[in-house]
């Protein structure tokens, strides 16, 4: 059967608690129409665990049991006893209201003490506390599903009544700062709320769907992101590298990797290795993202003629030691940045590329000559966020024999790695937190020299190798072989197959 096609209902949860719940692997999920408790287990012929359940459900009501997934189960009972009773508690008053409104809520207007204002204030705490960076309310046919992004996975937190979502809607448009009324156009707005002694943004973005808005709101929250270097997961030597190309005066160091593999995070944590009481530091970003002390930050707006290129040309008229530009998109910001970093400032920026060495295809495309380029690069770092292995509960032992014989030509695995288990202490999932997983590919001479020749990604990689470079890949391997990750979550984001071809 099917749990995911049910919502939770207070109803027939309250026979047992959640605790029970997990332990028997065992969730009322409906009353049927002849008024039968459906019951779904992951074993219902363990006869120990029906007849508790007999035991605990009053005689008059007959019982009927199901066969679920195991995980199925396990996940129905996150969602319905939730992990996320407060936003639960005030979800289920705000529906009660809803469908039957009370007399005391009769008489109010929409802008006085609400559920709704209750329920979505507690909807973003408890995104907040989860340690959750985006939140997706996400109208179906005959409900809301609203999921959250933890470790750059969904997870659904909760399904609602589509009778509350209009109310709800309106009161994060409200909070955004957007028109309540138009709910048949994109619309962008952002607000910020003290959370628990926590400062923490909130950039919301609404796109009109078959079901109704879809809403999504970023979490920006400060203390999350604003992690310094050590504490990112770069291995020693990489760390060692970029804590020593922080040190030179001039040059550019180009980061790449998708959106979301923590790039920003890196830059602000370099930023703040350098000193700013001595030296001018500025930055020019699309959004700016989070406040910097002692920086100096500059919104880039495409529309008022403030382009990445205007603003590098305005900032280099100001003195500048340090310029962090958030993005290369175009050719007028890579000759801009280039000639930043020649002119004596030491620039930090991004691209997007696969890995450290497309960097120099990748601005040959926006018209840099590699004559330009050389001398003025002095790095390229590619990274990629990969999830961790809960420590509580994650097992050491062989990798899979079929994936072991797929790589078998690429990579050399170790004799153990580790697997994803599941406990309280991650949720279930195996998981907890995610690390950088990274190249750093230090430009001296001799590459620079290749560079101007114009050599190809594997004479680059040659010669990166003899100096000591280490691939994502290998980076990776190394990881897993220390049992922080699992071969699982680390194939999600490296490429092992290509990347590490011989390691
Ligand atoms: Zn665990």
């Amino acid at each position: 059967m099917q749990l995911s096609h049910y919502l939770p209902d207070e109803d027939v949860l309250s026979f047992w608690d959640k605790d029970t719940a997990q332990r028997w692997k065992a969730v009322g999920f409906s009353i049927d129409e002849e008024a039968q408790l459906c019951i779904a287990m992951a074993d219902p012929l363990d006869i120990r665990i029906t007849d508790q359940i007999k035991r605990v459900v009053p005689a008059h009501i007959p019982l009927r049991f199901f066969i679920a997934a195991p995980d199925d189960v396990a996940h129905f009972i996150m969602l319905a006893y939730g992990g996320v009773e407060n936003f639960k508690q005030h979800l289920s008053e705000m529906e009660q209201e809803i469908i039957a409104p009370s007399e005391k809520m009769l008489g109010l207007d929409a802008n006085d003490a609400h559920p709704v204002i209750a329920t979505v204030e507690a909807l973003l705490a408890e995104a907040v506390a989860i340690g959750a960076s985006d939140i997706h309310l996400e109208p179906e046919e005959k409900s809301v599903r609203i999921r959250v992004r933890i470790d750059g996975l969904l997870k659904t937190l909760s399904l609602l009544h589509r009778v509350s979502w209009p109310r709800l809607a309106q009161r994060i448009k409200v909070l955004a700062g957007m028109d309540i009324v138009d709910s048949r156009n994109i619309q962008d707005g952002r607000f910020h709320l003290n959370i628990a002694h926590k400062n923490v943004d909130f950039r919301v973005s609404i796109l009109p769907t078959q079901h109704g808005e879809n809403i999504v709101i970023r979490l920006l929250d400060q203390a999350r992101a604003l992690l310094p270097l050590e504490k990112l997961g770069f291995s020693a030597p990489q760390e060692k590298l970029l804590r020593r190309l922080c040190l030179r005066p001039d040059g550019m160091v180009v980061l790449t990797g998708p959106v979301g593999s923590g790039k920003t995070t890196t830059l602000y944590a370099l930023l703040r290795l350098l000193d700013h009481q001595t030296r001018s530091i500025r930055t020019l970003e699309d959004p700016i993202e989070y406040q910097l002390d002692g920086i100096r930050q500059t919104q880039v707006r495409e529309q008022f003629g403030l382009s990445f290129a205007e603003g590098v040309r305005a900032v280099l008229r100001q003195d500048p030691d340090v310029l962090l530009i958030g993005e290369i998109r175009d050719t007028d910001t890579a000759q801009m940045a280039l000639r930043a970093a020649m002119t004596g400032s030491q620039v930090f920026t991004t691209l997007h590329t696969q890995d450290s060495f497309g960097v120099f295809p990748r601005l040959r495309e926006f018209g840099l000559s590699p004559g330009l380029m050389s001398g003025n690069i002095t790095a390229t770092v590619a990274q990629r966020l990969v999830r961790v292995l809960c420590a509580a509960c994650k097992q050491m032992r062989a990798p899979d024999a079929q994936l072991k014989a797929v790589l078998a030509d690429s990579v050399h695995l170790p004799h153990t790695v580790g697997h994803p288990r599941g406990c309280v202490v991650c949720d279930h999932t195996g998981y907890k937190g995610r690390m950088v997983i990274s190249e750093v590919l230090p430009i001296d001479g001799e590459m620079d020299e290749l560079v101007v020749q114009g050599a190809t990604r594997a004479q680059l990689l040659k010669c990166a190798r003899a100096k000591g470079f280490i691939s994502m890949a290998q980076d990776g391997v190394a990881k897993l072989a220390a049992g922080m990750i699992s071969l699982e979550s680390l194939m999600a984001e490296v490429d092992l197959i290509h990347d590490a071809a011989g390691i």
